[in-house]
């Protein structure tokens, strides 16, 4: 064996690999299995171009654990290394990257999972690594690299007749688990799931069932007898669904994938295939998982590789925000892997990527809406919801989604916003020529105003998720003269402001009265209208600033102290309601007087849910003494 040292500056290399990265130790097993296929890769080249002769149709890689002896050991049968080629890459060119890494991300060691550090990864676990290896090359030996992390190495002949390399681990005391066959199959399940060459860890028992004869009508049947191999136990998928071409999928085949990738999950509604040569290369599948109903969305469920390794499920720098929310695969060798996040960032080709994966997914959006709008309109609760956070997110995605987002009414019909726009322009244009457009936020509790605002031809549509409010915010500010009220903003009459009079039919004074009357009635928070309404129209109602309500709201959601905005509402009288007269002014007794308005006003609270427990039982009793 002949002895070396490795370089002058490597002194503390090793140390700070051991240490520093300690939290992402586990990298180091996609590291060499990403070397064992890339030597691999090189070799299926090679023999392509008919450089390399011989047969290399066996392109395994065994991930292979011996407890005894303590080692863990990645076989690859690619390419292979000379005793040059070992001086020049485990020596010098490994060295250097792990070097510039450690220089580069001593501060950031939290990406280190995302990018890794190549071969010297192999010391996170191992007190010393062994490399035995033979180049293809006809007339190659095979050689031996033994480091002890240290600086210095020892380098010399081996045994070996296939052509490829393996890396033996001697695995430190404080890394035990990278024994455990458990562990690695996790490992291994985790980042070469999808590696394009077999991947082999040990063998598995497969179990099978003898078929059964037949027999006589009558006669049991005998217990069909167990078969019991033992096969080999290959981890990944060579050949994932994302590399293949979409004409020659079916849905069936989507949607078994998307098992393969969430066993538990439900099937997904649908789903985009990426796939892109230029400026950059990019494949992938993206599934929009069905949403309805759940508040809390499940983001990072997309997985990032980079030439089928895995890379990470943080893909929040490459992919828009709002697309987060869908799962499935990116595949790209040209996001810049070994960069830090910052960088990510700014990288034109990371920007050209997400801009290209917003186009997409409009595209295919709108592609859905017009070829079944139907099919389309039913699935809107799970897609409504993708579409609305990518409005409101994003500018360029607003104006894309335009044409195919929907709005639904208080009747289940959907619209565009054009046609929206159309539909009530001739109802809802207000005196200052703006289109008003009445929303419920919940169309059970508000049913009784709903009710009234139709009963006036006015529409309602429904926005009752969350997305909900700050999409109203960005239609508001995207759309042309167009005001979003919801329905217990204010009394039906006044949703759309037009510039009636209405008759009053009650003097001057008797208003007077019927204000002062409420006034001892009404809880501190509201505050007293009397206004002359439609006859039919209830006697007394209530309602809420639409502005003061959205900054409520929008304090609440920021978490802040919302004392400031205690919840506060008007009482409006109607004057012209015949109840007003008869059982208010026409009674001349005062506490039965103040007994009937506070019954009215606990009426209109009844209307919009808004009674207690204790307030409610009383305005229970009280209604059965009536009867
Ligand atoms: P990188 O893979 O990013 O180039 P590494 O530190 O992982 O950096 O490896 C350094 C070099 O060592 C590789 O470029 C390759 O030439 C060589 N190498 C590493 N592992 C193998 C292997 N299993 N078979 C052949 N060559 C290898």
């Amino acid at each position: 064996m002949q002895k070396g040292n490795i370089s002058v500056q490597t002194e503390n290399i090793f140390p700070i690999i051991k240490k520093f990265l300690y939290s992402d130790q586990e990298i180091f097993l996609r590291e060499l299995v990403s070397n064992a296929t890339d030597a691999t890769s090189k070799l299926v080249t090679l023999a392509r171009k008919g450089e390399a002769k011989g047969d290399y149709s066996d392109k395994t890689i065994d991930i292979m654990i011996d407890q005894e002896a303590g080692t863990l050991t990645i076989r690859d049968r690619g390419i292979g290394m000379t005793e040059e080629e070992v001086k020049k890459y485990l020596n010098q060119v490994a060295l250097s990257s792990a070097q510039d890494f450690v220089d580069k991300y001593q501060d950031d060691a939290s990406i280190i999972g995302h990018f890794g550090l190549g071969f010297y990864s192999a010391f996170m676990v191992a007190d010393k690594v062994e490399v035995v290896t033979k180049s293809y090359q006809d007339d190659a030996t095979a050689v031996r690299w033994i480091c002890e992390g240290d600086p210095s190495y020892e380098i010399g002949e081996a045994e070996r007749d296939m052509q490829g390399t393996d890396v033996i681990l001697h695995i430190g005391e404080d890394s035990k688990q990278y024994l455990e066959s458990d562990e690695i199959e996790g490992l291994l399940m985790k980042y070469c799931r999808f590696l394009p060459y077999p991947i082999r860890f040990g063998t598995k028992t497969e179990t099978t069932y003898e078929e059964v004869e037949e027999v006589a009508e009558g006669e049991e049947a005998p217990e069909p007898k167990k078969i019991e191999t033992e096969v080999d136990n290959i981890i990944n998928n060579t050949d994932p669904l994302w590399k293949k071409a979409p004409a020659e999928l079916t849905d069936e085949d989507y949607k078994d994938f998307y098992r393969e990738l969430y066993p538990m999950g439900e099937p997904p509604m649908f789903w985009i295939h990426l796939n892109i040569d230029y400026p950059f290369h990019l494949t992938g599948i993206l599934y929009f998982p069905k949403v309805s109903g759940k508040l809390e969305l499940q983001r990072n469920k997309i997985q990032l590789y980079s030439n089928q390794v895995y890379v990470t499920d943080n893909v929040s720098d490459i992919v828009p925000e709002f697309l987060t929310l869908l799962h499935g695969v990116i595949d790209s060798p040209d996001i810049p892997l070994n960069v830090s996040r910052s960088y990510l960032q700014a990288d034109t080709n990371v920007k050209k990527i997400t801009g290209y994966i917003t186009k997409k997914v409009a595209e295919k959006l709108n592609s859905l809406f017009k070829e079944d709008r139907k099919a389309y309109e039913e699935k809107w609760p799970d897609l409504g919801v993708f579409v609305k956070y990518g409005m409101v997110s994003d500018d360029k995605f607003y104006d894309r989604a335009k044409k195919f987002a929907l709005v639904e009414n208080t009747e289940d019909k959907f619209f565009t916003i054009e046609e929206y726009r159309e539909r009530i322009k001739e109802n809802q244009t207000d005196k200052y020529d703006r289109l008003v457009a009445i929303y419920t936020a919940d169309v059970d509790r508000q049913h009784t105003l709903v009710e009234a605002a139709r009963a006036r031809g006015l529409d309602v549509l429904k926005f009752e998720h969350a997305i909900d409010a700050p999409t109203i915010q960005s239609l508001e500010q995207k759309e042309d003269k167009m005001t979003f009220v919801r329905v217990d903003s204010a009394t039906p009459d006044q949703l759309v402001q037009k510039d009636e009079e209405k008759e009053n039919l009650l003097s001057e004074e008797e208003r007077e009265t019927v204000t002062i009357l409420f006034s001892g009635v009404v809880d501190n928070t509201g505050s007293v209208e009397v206004k002359p309404l439609d006859v039919q129209d209830a006697p007394v109602q209530i309602v809420r600033n639409e502005f003061m309500r959205r900054m409520k709201e929008m304090q609440m959601m920021q978490g802040m102290n919302t004392d400031m905005f205690p919840d506060s509402y008007q009482v409006v009288v109607n004057a012209n309601n015949p109840l007003v007269k008869e059982r208010l002014l026409d009674v001349e007794d005062e506490a039965t007087r103040s007994e009937n308005a506070k019954y009215l006003y606990q009426l209109a609270k009844l209307s919009q849910q808004m009674l207690s427990g204790a307030e409610l039982k009383a305005f229970i009793e009280r209604s059965m003494k009536m009867m």
